[in-house]
């Protein structure tokens, strides 16, 4: 019996470290820690990309790594380019109200719309839906022992965040964002 429910506590940890789990308080998922601060080679503060052009749908934008290094700040190329996720509640737009347009941290193209944010209690910015068609694209995510969604920029392939089919009307769909992943250009 005590081998049995050690096995379902095994069975249970994982479920506990997902990130964007709705209706409990997930554990402060730190992303990973590398060389000290001051090694980065990126900015220090993210760059904005609120008076550049909007990028068309289809536009594809590919850097190497070392070039996302220097164009991104430790934390966004730790969630953007690493799938890292950024502690709940400790980020900028969970509990920002304002209204805009959330462009992708890393190359600037329209994500997400501030009319299709609602409070989902996560801790995570969280919208029903993407911007508009072709501006996110949507993979299979088996890591940390169960199947999620994973929402990645349709432009740049950076990590966003996870979908999840619990949200409000009119979707009912979840679409669970890192803050750092994301800028919000208001108007
Ligand atoms: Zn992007």
């Amino acid at each position: 019996m005590t081998g049995r429910r050690s096995f379902l506590l095994s069975l249970a940890i994982p479920l506990s470290l997902a990130a964007c789990r709705k209706g409990q308080a997930s554990p402060p998922q730190a992303a990973p820690q590398g060389a000290r601060p001051d090694d980065w080679p990126g900015p220090r503060t993210p760059v904005s990309h609120a008076d550049e052009p909007v990028p068309p749908i289809g536009d594809r934008l590919r850097l190497s790594d070392a070039e996302w290094r220097r164009r991104l700040t430790r934390e966004q190329y730790e969630v953007l380019r690493q799938e890292g996720t950024e502690p709940p509640f400790q980020n900028a737009y969970f509990d920002d109200h304002r209204a805009g347009t959330f462009l992708c941290g890393g190359c600037g193209a329209p994500l997400f719309a501030s009319r299709d944010k609602f409070d989902s209690g996560t801790g995570w910015p969280s919208f029903t839906r993407p911007i508009e068609e072709g501006r996110v694209v949507e993979h299979a995510d088996r890591s940390l022992g169960m199947l999620r969604t994973e929402v990645r920029c349709a432009r740049c392939d950076g990590h966003l965040g996870h979908v999840f089919p619990d949200g409000p009307p009119p979707t009912r769909l979840r679409y669970c964002i890192n803050s750092v992943s994301l800028e919000l250009k208001l108007g």
